[in-house]
């Protein structure tokens, strides 16, 4: 029940993993906010929010 600062960090980085090979650096790419790109297999992808999370 505390609420942390927004400390240490600098910048927002996916919470997932590439989807093609796995690795975790991924980087954002192109001028939208929602493009990455991985730095193990150089794919580049969006990612779209379908759903906010909350389920049952
Ligand atoms: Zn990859």
């Amino acid at each position: 029940m505390s609420e942390e600062p927004t400390g240490g960090r600098t910048r927002q980085l996916p919470v997932f993993h590439c989807p093609y090979c796995g690795d975790e650096e991924l980087t954002p790419y192109g001028e939208s906010a929602d493009g990455w790109r991985c730095g193990a297999c150089l794919r580049a992808f969006t990612v779209r929010l379908l759903a906010t999370g909350v389920q049952e």
